[in-house]
């Protein structure tokens, strides 16, 4: 590409940017990198999430009440309670999913395992309760993701009852870190490669360092179980975090920064009509 082309890319790309924030700024009044930070330090305060221990019931509360309205869907599996909860905002025809697991392994307190995901998920949920979507979103927290070797209880169950015929689910997860980089991932892109592609697209519209459009990693995560019931699913993931499934998991490890280009990540995604890409 000569250079001229290529600033003419860049320009419309930052243009189409600039014009996104300021359509957004005009038409949400809540929700901001700030406010997605400040629910992943409270949520991190509670420590680990371990299923069937203090902690992850305090985690299920906190996001309950962080909720309007959320449903929890209990079940009972390996001698302890487990909890997926929803919180489903209707719309017209099209109905899309965001997912993350809010459970968290023994030993690690999964700040930015789980937590980003949780974190980006509330904040997402203030913005679309002032701001109802056109299409039909709901975010789903899967529990019991991180029991044992990624046993992905909660997705399983979730997946083995839906009825709902969604366009698409994103499963999100470990997006919060300092050095975001996020590639695609193989599964996703074995199943979905055109839906990776224009989910791809969208991101490196908004962060072209972040988003990179090749494979690198091959992930267990909530999307295999709703990919095996034929729902279209897709895993957001930045797996290269030193701190994964370890004690130092913890919230000097995220970042504002991060937070604030997935949360405007994820409104492109919801709010689909108010911008054209
Ligand atoms: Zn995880």
């Amino acid at each position: 590409m000569d250079e001229h082309k290529f600033l003419t890319r860049m320009c419309t790309h930052t243009l189409r940017y600039v014009l996104f924030v300021c359509i957004l700024g005009a038409f949400l009044n809540s929700g901001s990198a700030t406010h997605t930070y400040d629910y992943l330090r409270a949520f991190a305060e509670i420590g680990e999430r371990v299923p069937g221990t203090d902690g992850h019931i305090q985690a299920r509360d906190f996001i309950v009440q962080h909720l309007t309205g959320a449903e929890i869907d209990s079940f009972y599996a390996r001698n302890t309670w487990f909890y997926n909860i929803y919180k489903r905002y209707p719309g017209d025809h099209k109905r899309i999913g965001i997912a993350a697991h809010w459970d968290s392994d023994i030993g690690c307190p999964g700040v930015n395992d789980g937590g980003s995901g949780v974190s980006l998920l509330l904040s997402l949920a203030d913005t679309l309760e002032n701001n109802p979507p056109e299409i039909g979103v709901d975010l789903l927290f899967f529990d019991g993701e991180d029991v044992e070797e990624a046993e992905l209880l909660g997705s399983e169950h979730f997946a083995a009852r839906c009825i709902e015929n969604y366009s698409f689910i994103i499963v999100i997860d470990m997006v919060g870190d300092t050095d975001l980089q996020i590639y695609k991932e193989g599964n996703s892109v074995k199943f979905f490669p055109e839906l990776v592609d224009s989910l791809w697209n969208i991101g490196m519209a908004i962060a072209p360092s972040m988003f990179i459009p090749s494979v690198k990693y091959y992930i267990v995560d909530d999307h295999l179980s709703l990919i095996k019931y034929g729902i279209r699913a897709i895993n957001i993931i930045d797996f290269d975090y030193p701190y994964w499934d370890s004690s130092e998991d913890t919230i000097d490890k995220c970042s504002k920064e991060s937070l604030d280009i997935m949360y405007q990540y994820l409104l492109r995604i919801v709010y689909p009509a108010y911008i054209h890409y």
